[in-house]
C-alpha cells in the first residue's frame, strides 16, 4: 500500500497537496451551536425543525469559557460553528477564532466585522436566486441575498454556502455568476427537505440536474468553486464504494453519545474525537445536523467531507480514486484555512482538472 501511495505521489501536484495536508496534521473536530437564537426562520431549517433551540444559551459566559478550556484540554483543534445565528454572538465567536481552526456558517444578515476576525472562514448561506431565497429564507419580506452580497462584497474571508434543491437547478449558473461578480467563491450544499414539503424541494427526485449545473460552473469558474465534481457526486448520490450514506456509515457522530453506541462498534470508520454540542455548551446530541431525524434526508456537505476523509484506504485502489480523495480533502483544508489559503487557491483550476468533471 505504501508503495502504491508513493507511486501516486510522484505526480508533483498530488505530492504537493498530500505534503500540505500531512504537514498540517490531524484535525480533531467538534461542532457547536454558538447560540439558540436566530434572526430568521428559514423554510425547512434543520435546527428549528428538530427543536434544537430547547437547549438554551446562558447570558453569563462562564459556562462557555469552561467549555472552551475543556475542549482545548481534550485536544480539540477544529470547531465548526453553527446555531442559531453565530453573528449574533460576536464575543463568543471571537473566542473560538482566537483558539482553534474553525469555520462559521452565517445567514449573512449581520456582517461579521473584519477587525478581530481577519482570516475567519465564513460560509454565507444562500438557498437560491433572489426570488427563491426571498421566499425560503426571508419569509417573502427580507431580501437576505441582497443584504449578504453587500455585507461580504470583495471579502476574501467569505464563501457562499449555496444550498440547492432538485427543482432549482436552472438557477445555479445565474446565482454563481452573481456570487463570483461579488468577489466571493462558492461551496455547494444540498437541500434536505426535512419538513417534507416535496415538489421541487424533494431530495428523493435526485440531483442529476443539479450536478450537471454544478459541473458547468466548475468549468466556467474553475478558480472560484470550492467543491470537486467527485465530491458533488458522493453527496448527491450518497454512495461511496458500495456503501450507502446513513447512520451506520456516518463518521461525524458524537463518539460517546448513547445514540451512537451501536454505530461505533459496527466496524465502519468513525471520528473518535468528534462531539456535536448543543447551545448550552454542556450537552451533546447524536450529530451536528440532527437529534433523531431520518438520516436518509441528510445531505450535509461537512459530514460527507468527513465520510470521504476517513475512507482513504478505499481510495487507494486506483490513481483516479486517490486523486479524487486527495483533491476533495485538500479543499476541506483550504476552505478552512488549515493550509496556506493564498497559495492554495491558485491551485484550484489544476485541482478541478485532476479531479475531472463528470457530466454523466
Ligand atoms: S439562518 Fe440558519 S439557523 Fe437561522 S433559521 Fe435559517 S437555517 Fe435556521
Ligand atoms: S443525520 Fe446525517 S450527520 Fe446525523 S447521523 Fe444521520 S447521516 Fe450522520
Amino acid at each position: 500500500m505504501r508503495q502504491t501511495l508513493g507511486t501516486y505521489l510522484e505526480d508533483p501536484l498530488l505530492g504537493r497537496l498530500y505534503a500540505d495536508i500531512r504537514a498540517a496534521g490531524r484535525v480533531r473536530s467538534i461542532s457547536v451551536d454558538l447560540t439558540h437564537q436566530c434572526n430568521l426562520r428559514c423554510t425547512g431549517c434543520y435546527y428549528f425543525s428538530e427543536g434544537m433551540d430547547r437547549f438554551q444559551t446562558q447570558r453569563d459566559d462562564s459556562v462557555f469559557d469552561r467549555f472552551l478550556e475543556s475542549e482545548i484540554a481534550r485536544g480539540t483543534n477544529f470547531v465548526t460553528v453553527v446555531g442559531g445565528e453565530p453573528s449574533l454572538e460576536l464575543g463568543r465567536l471571537k473566542k473560538v477564532y482566537d483558539r482553534f481552526w474553525m469555520n462559521v456558517a452565517t445567514n449573512g444578515l449581520r456582517r461579521i466585522p473584519r477587525e478581530g476576525f481577519e482570516r475567519m472562514p465564513i460560509g454565507v448561506s444562500l438557498w437560491g436566486n433572489h426570488s427563491t431565497d426571498l421566499v425560503m429564507r426571508g419569509g417573502g419580506r427580507t431580501d437576505v441575498f441582497t443584504r449578504a452580497l453587500k455585507n461580504y462584497r470583495d471579502d476574501p474571508r467569505a464563501f457562499w454556502y449555496y444550498t440547492v434543491s432538485p427543482g432549482k437547478a436552472h438557477e445555479i449558473e445565474g446565482v454563481v455568476r452573481t456570487c463570483v461578480e461579488n468577489g466571493n467563491r462558492v461551496l455547494y450544499n444540498y437541500y434536505s427537505d426535512i419538513d417534507g414539503l416535496g415538489g421541487e424541494l424533494d431530495y428523493r427526485q435526485g440531483f442529476s440536474d443539479v450536478r450537471r449545473a454544478i459541473d458547468r460552473t466548475i468549468e466556467q469558474y474553475p478558480d472560484q468553486i470550492l467543491m470537486t465534481s467527485y465530491f458533488s457526486e458522493i453527496v448527491a448520490t450518497g454512495h461511496l464504494f458500495g456503501q450507502k450514506w446513513g447512520h451506520d456509515v456516518c463518521t461525524n457522530t458524537t463518539f460517546d453519545h448513547p445514540a451512537n453506541a451501536v454505530r461505533v462498534q459496527n466496524g465502519n470508520p468513525f471520528n473518535p474525537h468528534f462531539r456535536a454540542y448543543n447551545a448550552d455548551f454542556t450537552t451533546t446530541r447524536r450529530c451536528c445536523t440532527g437529534i433523531d431525524r431520518d438520516c436518509e434526508s441528510c445531505l450535509d456537505v461537512w459530514e460527507h467531507f468527513s465520510w470521504i476523509m476517513l475512507n482513504m484506504r478505499k481510495h487507494l485502489a486506483s490513481r483516479q480514486a486517490f486523486t479524487d480523495w486527495l483533491t476533495t480533502m485538500y479543499l476541506f483544508y483550504l476552505i478552512n484555512r488549515i493550509v496556506d489559503f493564498e497559495s492554495g487557491v491558485k491551485l484550484l483550476p489544476e485541482i478541478h482538472r485532476l479531479s475531472g468533471v463528470s457530466t454523466s
